[in-house]
């Protein structure tokens, strides 16, 4: 059997790609400056990496999976170009709101992950830029980074919801991170 992978647990939207509320068209597909070069570094260190997505939109409408699909298509296009995959893509359609394990803040999409694909969480890390993302990978047991962003200011911390290992504001500040911590 092979050895349990390490894995970067990536948030999409504000995390890996710039934000666009809602994204409902790949054309509007923007990476986040540096992530790509960071995760070639990180795959370098032995890491593997699976998106965990919140998309209430598809529950909502206001996003088709259609286009859901055409985007994480041009995404691991743009991830390929630079000889970086995803291991798998998990997307939560839960309602914003909604008490559901696959939603974060909860760590279901994480512990699928961690059973699909061996993974051992431990050894593992979640990025994302809201606290729910941070929450989630705590609760899976991950180290945690809160990527900030200046959106990220308007987000809170819930009660009870523990704060990230790591703060970074950039792709390279994690990657040094996440390289000394290894
Ligand atoms: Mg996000």
């Amino acid at each position: 059997m092979k050895h349990p992978r390490k894995v970067l647990f990536l948030d999409r939207d504000g995390t890996l790609i710039v934000e666009k509320n809602y994204l409902n068209d790949a054309n509007q597909v923007e990476m986040m400056p540096g992530s790509v070069e960071c995760l070639r570094g990180l795959r370098d260190l032995g890491f593997e990496f699976c998106l965990v997505t919140n998309q209430s939109g598809l529950s909502s409408r206001k996003v088709e999976l259609a286009n859901v699909t055409a985007i994480h298509e041009r995404i691991k296009k743009a991830l390929a170009s630079s000889g970086v995959d995803l291991l798998s893509i998990y997307v939560s359609q839960a309602p914003s709101g909604a008490e559901d394990f696959l939603r974060k803040p909860n760590p279901g999409m994480l512990l699928t992950a961690a059973h699909d694909y061996n993974i051992d969480l431990a050894k593992s890390w979640m990025i994302g830029d809201k606290p729910i993302d941070v929450e989630a990978g705590r609760r899976a047991g991950c180290r945690t980074i809160f990527f900030k962003q200046p959106h990220s200011e308007s987000f809170r911390f819930e009660p009870g919801f523990a704060t990230a290992h790591f703060e970074c504001h950039n792709w390279q500040e994690v990657l040094n991170t996440i390289k000394e911590a290894n």
